[in-house]
């Protein structure tokens, strides 16, 4: 049972249809990237995904579920830089966080071990590195323990050692038995850490499947920009 089917997704703001017709299915415990350039309809998918957005056509089951009955809960995201106070440290802003998420402590210091941030909980947010700050973001979305993680472009602003710091996290949750959707415009990201993927161009499905089928493709190589980062 895949975590989550998307069945002909359109989206249009105005003039510009986003999405065009967009289906394909996320299995189980793997790392989907959602790969295209800027402008594909990228972040849109992931804010239909997430119910921050409403599809205009087609219809999408995410953990089984129909948009009634989905609980939010079990679904982890980061689709934004969050707001986190930089004169307070780590772990009170991730206090802030797991209170609005009804999570106690124990979560917060599970989190905080996962992203490898516990010598540094009690340091202010302001002296993290970039890296850290994401990894931080990302600790806040596992807070309730979802079963699926959806990201979107996380490496997007960070310098080389966070780019490295945020991929080998995302590879450690993703060993744990989570799903991740990720975003991202790199094509090397996602031959580095992603197993699966869809590549989107002009908010339409080019191709989607396991990594190491899709990159066999010759259109592959067109569509993402790489980056040895
Ligand atoms: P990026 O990497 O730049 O965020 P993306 O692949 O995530 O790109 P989207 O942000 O989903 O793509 O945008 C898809 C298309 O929809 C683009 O042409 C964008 O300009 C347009 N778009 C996105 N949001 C809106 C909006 N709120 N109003 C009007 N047009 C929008």
């Amino acid at each position: 049972m895949p975590v989550l089917s998307l069945q002909n997704i359109s989206k249009r703001y105005g003039a510009v249809q986003a999405l065009t017709n967009v289906s394909f299915d996320v299995p189980a415990g793997c790392v989907f990237g959602v790969l295209g350039p800027n402008g594909s309809g990228k972040t849109t998918l992931l804010g239909i995904v997430t119910d921050v957005l409403k599809a205009d056509q087609g219809d999408f089951t995410l953990l089984d579920q129909p948009a009634s009955a989905r609980q939010r809960q079990q679904i982890g995201t980061l689709l934004e830089t969050p707001n986190f106070y930089h004169y307070l440290s780590g772990y009170q802003n991730l206090k802030i966080a797991a209170t609005i998420k009804q999570r106690g402590a124990d979560d917060i210091e599970r989190v905080l071990k996962i992203a490898g941030l516990t010598a540094r909980q009690h340091s202010k947010f302001k002296t993290y590195s970039l890296g850290m700050k994401q990894r931080l973001a990302i600790a806040s979305a596992l807070l309730g323990d979802p079963q699926v993680l959806i990201l979107d472009e996380p490496t997007n602003g960070l310098d080389p050692e966070g780019i490295a710091e945020v991929r080998a996290l995302i590879r450690q949750v993703a060993q744990s038995g989570k799903t991740i959707i990720m975003a991202s415009h790199l094509l090397d990201e996602v031959e580095k850490v992603c197993t699966h993927v869809a590549i989107l161009r002009k908010g339409n499905l080019l191709l989607s499947g396991p990594v190491s089928e899709v990159i066999s493709r010759n259109d592959f190589v067109e569509i993402g920009s790489r980056n040895n980062q």
